[in-house]
């Protein structure tokens, strides 16, 4: 009986660990990496397992840096179940299919060049028919429901609050005469954010496995983030100009929408038109309304998809590239929600185009910005950007709101491990080695853990555990 590491093990990307009991072999996740190109054309390479030899996959939640492989996985051979939680199976769907769309959109682009040079083309890392292959698989499963999805492994489902259906997974395993129960945080919320329910407390493991994204950082309380909200929003003018704001289709816009819906008037969002501009941030917001089961008290109050389905009674849904167009001609009065987060792609860039050159427009950056994108170029102040090979000069207020966070900071982190009444063993992985390693020293030296960060590839012996601490 053991775990491997085989992703996000010293890096946060890429989540895959392999778990071994008597002759079965489940995975937990089966991530991309994401980030810099290097690190990306890891994806295509061979899995440190058979995957015609994984019996199972349990998928924490529907975030492609945890899911994001399953369609190469099931094109390399593997045929047996998914499993998540049944909001995991609807996001999941629209995730996959986005990153089976982009991989085809990269491909494309990357043969054009290579038919100019005479070099043989590449194929996608997979198509949209492998991601609706793998979804195929996929079993929904219920918070709370134990089921054995194997012969001596049994699955629990857990709240961890991060976004719609993520789970803390929670195994029992029996093996040679040996029983065991091991704890996978999968991403662990922040607490008190909006819609979800807090992560939930388990008492008791044999290992955990527990995420560190940001175990040296401590998050700003969440009265301060709306207060900065409100002071955007109450400050722009609508008579004058537009507010544009990069979406991430997934959690932090229904986020935003649901706070707009509890601060409606005090953030005098009657003033403005509100555009969803992102098929995808749509469908995910439809998939928000129909599992209301899994919001927190204060959401099912707040947040009652009116009769039409609409959650506020300004907001226009574009589905459509021809919606989206003729936002180019509303000059002020409108707030527009378009994808991507960090301006990479998607509808965003032609609505800076139109508008980041005036000093009237206001841009709200939501959330993190990796290096070299063009949301970073602009929340780092740059003058200019380049947009289709054009310069457009940047005049527009720009205003960066990072306290939208999903994840548990090192507080939220340590407060979810000490419900463990044992103090077991604990495993970091999916975050920086550094990070981690400081979160660790404070896990040992004040909450008396034995903490460890694995690295990539290395096995722990569920049998013996304590030999590996
Ligand atoms: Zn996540
Ligand atoms: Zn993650």
């Amino acid at each position: 009986m053991h775990v491997q590491f085989c992703g996000a093990a010293q890096e946060v990307t890429g989540s895959c660990h392999l778990v071994e009991v008597g002759k079965k072999k489940l995975l937990l996740d089966c991530g991309l990496i994401q980030g810099r190109r290097n690190d990306e054309l890891r994806n295509s390479e061979e899995f440190p397992f058979d995957p015609a030899s994984i019996d199972a996959v349990v998928l924490s939640h529907a975030h492609l840096d945890h899911s994001g492989r399953l369609p190469l996985l099931v094109k390399r051979g593997f045929n047996g179940p998914i499993f998540g939680q049944r909001a995991t199976g609807d996001l999941g769907r629209i995730l996959l299919d986005d990153a089976a769309y982009l991989l085809g959109k990269e491909a494309t682009w990357e043969n054009r060049k290579r038919q100019r040079q005479r070099k043989p083309p590449v194929e996608p890392l997979y198509s949209d028919d492998d991601a609706r292959k793998a979804m195929r698989r996929f079993k929904r499963l219920d918070y709370h429901a134990p089921r054995e999805i194997l012969p001596g492994v049994t699955l629990t489902l857990h709240d961890a609050g991060h976004i719609l259906g993520s789970s803390i997974v929670d195994l029992d395993l029996k093996a040679d005469g040996k029983q065991r129960r091991l704890v996978f945080s999968g991403d662990l919320g922040h607490r008190d954010a909006p819609i979800l329910r807090d992560f939930e407390l388990l008492d008791s493991a044999d290992l955990v496995l527990m995420e560190g994204t940001y175990g040296n950082r401590l998050h700003r309380p969440w009265n301060d983030t709306y207060e900065e909200l409100r002071a955007v929003f109450t400050s722009a003018d609508a008579r004058r100009g537009n507010i544009l704001i990069p979406a991430f289709a997934i959690g932090r816009t229904q986020n935003l929408l649901y706070l707009f819906s509890k601060y409606y008037d005090e953030w005098e969002l009657d003033r403005w038109s509100i555009f969803l501009d992102s098929p995808m941030a749509i469908r995910a917001t439809d998939v928000y309304a129909i599992h209301t089961d899994l919001y927190d008290k204060e959401a099912v109050q707040v947040w009652r998809p009116h009769d039409n389905d609409r959650l506020l009674p300004n907001l226009q849904y574009c589905p459509s590239s021809q919606h989206s167009q003729r936002l180019n001609t509303m000059k002020q009065g409108a707030i527009i929600i378009a994808g991507s987060g960090m301006c990479t792609g998607g509808r965003i860039k032609h609505h800076l185009k139109h508008h980041v050159w005036k000093d009237t427009t206001h841009v709200m950056i939501m959330g993190y910005q990796a290096h070299g994108t063009l949301g970073r170029a602009i929340v780092s102040g740059a003058d200019e950007i380049r947009l289709w090979g054009e310069t457009v000069k940047v005049a527009a207020k720009i205003h960066t709101v990072g306290g939208l966070s999903a994840h548990a900071d090192a507080d939220g982190l340590r407060t979810w491990y000490r419900a463990f009444q044992n103090k077991p063993p604990v495993a970091l992985v999916h975050g920086e080695a550094d990070t981690m390693r400081a979160l660790a020293k404070t896990m040992h030296d004040e909450d008396g853990a034995k903490a460890k960060v694995p690295a990539l590839g290395e096995t722990i012996d569920l049998a013996h555990v304590g030999s590996s601490f």
